[in-house]
């Protein structure tokens, strides 16, 4: 029998979970990506637990433990001057983009998968190309930087009316900070992240900004299926980044989308597994926003124990 030949659109982590699934399924492998090399992205870089299983199934459980990502233990949420805390039952982890992404690029080339420095054709099987939703209205943007200084523990959200601000431990030492907030906000700080900061209540006083503050948007929040295609990662979803969950399950999709694909299995199928592991997840986040698009933030904090909100927003996966 001829070997299956899959193309994928995007080489960042949906893009390679798939094509290490698919390669380990058989396949030839050819992965579109105009971008080169790996980069610092927006992005939270907080990882609940389902990353062990997830990234075990793809073979890089101990490559990731070898790169040293910080460990939390507790959660923090902060709205206006209440907090409230909770511990983690199981360690989550804080990785840089440019780790993991690299760890993931990696892994995908020495699977034998080949890299075309080129934007995806149209009839690639596999869509892992990432956020391409139009937005309107009140949009929204991320922004990220790392800072040097004591590290702490915990993953903190500092909520407020029209966005929020997480601040946790990634690898070497580093914090991350990483926050959305809406394009009125921003413009009441003159688009300036460090004004913004400086709200967290002296947070970041003893903290020194190691990187210019790179920003993303505008973020639509939504679920996308094509019948004839295999979506993966943010080209099918993308859910509110306070979860912790999105690159996980980038990571998981692309690896289901890259062994159905090598199968011969349909996307409608895929589909019916995406849902089924991610639908209360998104039920839930849904839920939330439109509460708090109600509601100031300091009223809803008493309603919202830390440990509800971080087990009613994970993924249900299972991972082979
Ligand atoms: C502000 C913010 C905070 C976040 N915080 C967290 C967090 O703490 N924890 C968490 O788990 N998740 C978080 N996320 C979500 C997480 O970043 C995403 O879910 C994850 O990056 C999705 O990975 P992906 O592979 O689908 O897409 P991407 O990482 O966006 O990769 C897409 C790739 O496709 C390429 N590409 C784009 N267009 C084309 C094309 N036409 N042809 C070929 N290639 C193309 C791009 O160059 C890129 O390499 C956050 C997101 C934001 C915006």
């Amino acid at each position: 029998m001829a070997t299956k030949r899959i193309a994928i659109a995007g080489a960042g982590l949906a893009g390679c979970a798939a094509a290490i699934a698919a390669r380990a399924a058989g396949a030839e492998v050819v992965i579109y990506d105009s971008a080169r090399t790996s980069k610092h992205k927006v992005c939270g870089e907080f990882l609940t637990p389902e990353i062990e299983p997830v990234l075990t199934s793809l073979g890089l459980w101990a490559e990731f433990e070898g790169l040293r990502p910080a460990r939390m233990s507790r959660m923090r949420l902060i709205f206006g001057g209440r907090a409230a805390e909770s511990r983690f039952e199981t360690p989550a982890y804080g990785l840089s983009r440019l780790a993991l992404d690299g760890l993931l690029k990696r892994a995908a080339l020495a699977s034998g998968a080949v890299h075309i420095s080129e934007r995806a054709p149209a009839d690639c099987a596999i869509l892992a190309h990432g956020r391409t939703q139009p937005s309107n209205g009140d949009r929204i943007f991320g922004f990220k930087a790392h800072f040097t200084g004591p590290v702490s523990d915990a993953v903190e959200l500092y909520f407020f009316d029209k966005g929020y601000i997480g601040v946790n431990p990634v690898e070497n030492g580093l914090t991350n900070v990483c926050g959305l907030a809406s394009e009125s906000l921003l413009r009441d700080v003159a688009f300036d992240p460090d004004r913004l900061t400086s709200r967290l209540n002296g947070r970041l006083s003893n903290l020194r900004r190691s990187m210019n503050w790179l920003t993303t948007g505008p973020l639509v929040y939504h679920r996308t299926a094509d019948p004839s295609r295999f979506l993966t990662g943010d080209a099918l979803q993308f859910v509110d980044p306070f979860t912790g969950t999105g690159m996980t399950i980038a990571l998981w999709t692309g690896a289901l989308a890259g062994r159905m694909a090598a199968a011969n299995e349909s996307p409608a199928n895929f589909y019916g597994q995406a849902v089924q592991a991610l639908d209360r997840q998104r039920a839930v986040c849904a839920l939330l926003r439109r509460a708090l698009a109600w509601t100031p933030a300091s009223r809803i904090a008493p309603l919202i124990p830390p440990a509800w909100l971080y087990t009613l927003t994970r993924p249900k996966l299972e991972s082979r």
